[in-house]
């Protein structure tokens, strides 16, 4: 292992990482590989608890710029899936509105959150991940900062990195600026094996994705490597709806009496969904962190990814932006010129906000107009017809 340069601000420090999650796993492998003393605390009880979720694009310049720096495009060669970035676009009766979409682009190719996770892991010294470890507390001094977890353990550390994701427990350490909801919420489920639970829609995927736009709703449905497809519905909806409907997320009969109400006269070849999920079904009110969000920085205590500023998932950001959060802050933390790990964090925060203002108001643009009768006209323009109109006429930037 490298060892790390004598002048650097975290020479000889405890760094401490709370969340194994592409943020915090990127972060700890860049760190490790200049030698830094590193410990990733991780609420799941073990590296083979299920990881769920769709699959996730890496995008050339954040998320794939990351993982060249951890020294991992062979690995990623080996477990990304050529072909899953294939999109279709179509309406509620699965007519198409726009075909393989990204199908001859290699800029964002996709991988599966759990080979993800597990090429990183595999990259990290043993035992550097300590799991079953559920952030529970924290007293900070300006020395260090003791961590106490759920099961009554402590780790004292002389920096801690919150990566624990979008209910962050860490983030109010730092600030009291919430996230805000984005007046849309996704409904996630899983269907298994679909070529044999759902052979048409295993046809009309066809290795990549599928996203139904209508009536001011969105549907993404997206096959996984192990033959399994995540979905998720996003609606307009009441921030509290999830609780305030009342409908039991683990009722597949309630649950599909909603679809089939909030999604009338949508073909059934979604409803077939709703018919074969894994139960339970997952609501997740979208929020996003301010664009213009600020606070003092702290000298031994910062945040990253979904923690830092969560954002809903319709322009396939949020994943790249932790990576590279991962990449800038281990830079600053290995930089020799920087005095102390105050002003590491105060460059680091600086960088990371203002990336984010940018995307993050794309993101709201994308989640607005995806809901909106406007999406189908939009989109058909925007991947088909002339971009440079619409990029002065709405402010979007290319997609990727
Ligand atoms: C439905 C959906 C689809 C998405 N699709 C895309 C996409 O296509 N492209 C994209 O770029 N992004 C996408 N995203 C967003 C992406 O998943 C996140 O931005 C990304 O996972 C953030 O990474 P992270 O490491 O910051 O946090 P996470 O991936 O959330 O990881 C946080 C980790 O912290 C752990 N943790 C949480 N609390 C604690 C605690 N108290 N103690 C210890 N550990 C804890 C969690 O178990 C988890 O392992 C999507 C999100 C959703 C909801």
């Amino acid at each position: 292992m490298t060892k790390i340069h004598e002048q650097s601000p975290i020479q000889d420090k405890q760094l401490a990482i709370i969340g194994a999650g592409p943020g915090g796993l990127t972060l700890a492998r860049l760190l490790q590989m200049q030698g830094a003393k590193v410990k990733v605390f991780e609420r799941d009880i073990n590296q083979f608890a299920r990881v769920q979720g769709a699959t996730l694009n890496l995008n050339k310049g954040s998320g794939l710029s990351a993982l060249r720096a951890a020294g991992l495009m062979d690995a990623f060669e080996q477990a990304y899936r050529p072909g899953a970035e294939k999109m279709l676009f179509v309406d509620a009766q699965a007519a198409v509105i726009i075909d393989e979409l990204g199908a001859e682009s290699n800029d964002r190719p996709e991988i599966d959150r759990g080979p993800l996770r597990n090429l990183l892991l595999a990259s990290l010294a043993e035992d550097t991940v300590v799991w079953d470890a559920r952030f529970s507390s924290l007293q900070r001094t300006d020395e260090s900062v003791e961590i106490t977890f759920e099961n009554g353990d402590k780790f004292t550390a002389d920096l801690l990195i919150a990566a624990d994701g979008a209910n962050s427990k860490i983030r109010p350490y730092i600030t009291s600026i919430s996230p805000e909801y984005s007046g849309v919420t996704v409904l996630e489920g899983t269907v298994a094996d679909v070529a044999s639970t759902i052979p048409e829609l295993y046809e009309l995927l066809d290795g990549g994705k599928v996203c139904v736009l209508d009536d001011e709703k969105t549907l993404f449905i997206v096959l996984k490597g192990d033959g399994s497809v995540a979905f998720y519905t996003g609606h307009k909806a009441d921030q509290h709806w999830h609780t305030s409907c009342g409908i039991d997320f683990s009722d597949r009969d309630q649950v599909f009496a909603w679809f089939k109400q909030e999604f009338k006269g949508w073909s059934h070849i979604w409803a077939e969904l709703f018919k074969h999920a894994t139960l339970p079904f997952i609501p997740r009110p979208q929020f996003c962190a301010p664009v213009d969000q600020s606070w003092p920085s702290l000298s031994n205590l910062t945040m990253l990814g979904d923690a830092a500023h969560v954002m809903p998932p319709y322009a396939g950001e949020g994943v790249n932006m932790a990576m590279q959060d991962a990449m800038v802050l281990a830079s600053q933390l290995l930089n020799p010129d920087m005095p102390d790990m105050y002003t590491a964090i105060v460059a680091y925060e600086a960088e990371m906000r203002a990336r984010n203002a940018e995307t993050a108001a794309e993101t709201l643009k994308f989640t607005k107009v995806f809901h909106s009768y406007e999406a189908v006209p939009f989109f058909r323009e925007f991947f088909t017809g002339n971009q440079d109109v619409l990029v002065q006429k709405e402010g979007f930037k290319e997609a990727a």
